[in-house]
């Protein structure tokens, strides 16, 4: 789960929430309860390894099982 930094700008502090891609541009309470935060563009990746894709393994329908062949009748 990426991580992503945020800033107070009622305490001016700054503090890292880890949530899902989806929930990034969501509003993220200061941990002192304050509301007025904005997201920061900070690398997420600083320090990772970026592999890239995952390949797909599932890539057609059926195993190659044997009524392709023709010896299922
Ligand atoms: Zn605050």
């Amino acid at each position: 789960m990426p991580r992503y930094e945020y800033r107070c700008r009622t305490c001016d502090n700054t503090f890292e929430l880890s949530r899902p891609m989806a929930q990034s541009s969501a509003p993220a309470p200061c941990p002192a309860g304050h509301d007025d935060t904005v997201k920061l563009l900070s690398a997420v990746s600083v320090g990772g390894t970026s592999t890239g894709p995952v390949p797909a393994t599932a890539g057609g329908g059926g195993g190659g099982g044997c009524c392709g062949g023709g010896c299922c009748g």
